[in-house]
């Protein structure tokens, strides 16, 4: 993809179109595009009115509507970490309760991409051309880290899940900064890379403990992935393909009490009483 920027002098999102294309036309892209966006800001909006005990037995209270009102009633003392916590929970937190979400690029990590998305929309100004741009350039990133790798806590535990979240979002938000493609590339790379031997071990099976905190933590890193690479030149030590490698191959050495079987790690930590 890299040299094929190059070669074209187009950028990710751009190529990405063009494939789309060869399908479709760009006004059916771009309807499904804002589809996309519409469905994502759903979740983000229904769960941060949302309260209650989420379902499933573990009694876990939604936190996402409280820490939101916080934030507005305080903003000045807000920080982004807090926002996109509240934006990346309150997605998860419908996930938890069986309502909507959208697969990006599953459910257990759906609140990466629509915290990061949210947040540049709502926060930095971000326009409807750029939503697009956002998303083309993650659904690329994602594409290359499924067709190398997996995007399965089942088959490689949760450095494909939301690590690959956070990749994917980290390289949209690099895009949409006006990053090149070496820096997007990068923004991917440095986003995944620090999730590495991220293993799944859900309390109870169910996608809450520790999945719905730990999508707030993939916006952060997906975040600060895209703040570092585009302070950066592009060229950088560890190529993606190179690091979506080590991913795969960490995945098929781990054990498989930590692929969403709840048979190791905090799935076996609770304390009786
Ligand atoms: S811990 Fe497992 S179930 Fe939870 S988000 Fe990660 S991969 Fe999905």
């Amino acid at each position: 993809m890299l040299q094929m920027s190059i070669d074209t002098k187009l950028s990710i999102a751009h190529m990405k179109q063009v494939n789309e294309l060869a399908d479709m036309s760009e006004k059916v892209l771009n309807h499904g595009l804002d589809t996309i966006w519409q469905a994502m800001q759903i979740c983000v909006e229904k769960g941060l009115i949302a309260q209650g005990t989420l379902p499933g037995g573990l009694n876990l209270p939604r936190r996402a509507k409280s820490l939101h009102q916080q934030l507005m009633d305080n903003p000045l003392e807000a920080n982004l970490n807090d926002w996109l916590c509240a934006y990346a929970m309150a997605v998860n937190e419908e996930n938890a309760a069986g309502n909507m979400v959208v697969t990006a690029p599953t459910n257990g990590a759906a609140g990466v991409i629509p915290a990061v998305l949210y947040y540049y929309v709502k926060h930095e100004m971000g326009s409807k051309e750029q939503v697009w741009e956002f998303l083309l350039t993650a659904s690329a990133i994602g594409g290359i880290i499924k067709h190398r790798s997996s995007i399965s806590g089942a088959e490689v535990g949760c450095q494909g899940e939301v690590g690959s979240a956070a990749a994917m979002a980290a390289a949209g938000l690099c895009a949409v900064r006006g990053g090149t493609t070496e820096q997007i590339e990068n923004a991917a790379e440095i986003a995944l890379e620090h999730h590495l031997g991220m293993t799944c071990d859900p309390v109870k099976g169910l996608v809450q403990v520790p999945c719905i905190e730990r999508n707030a933590f993939g916006a952060i890193k997906a975040y600060t992935a895209a703040s570092l690479a585009i302070r950066g030149s592009g060229h950088h030590f560890m190529p993606l393909d190179n690091c979506i490698a080590a991913m795969k191959q960490t995945g098929l050495e781990m054990s498989e009490k930590y692929k969403e079987t709840s048979l190791g790690g905090l799935a076996v930590s609770i304390t009786e009483c």
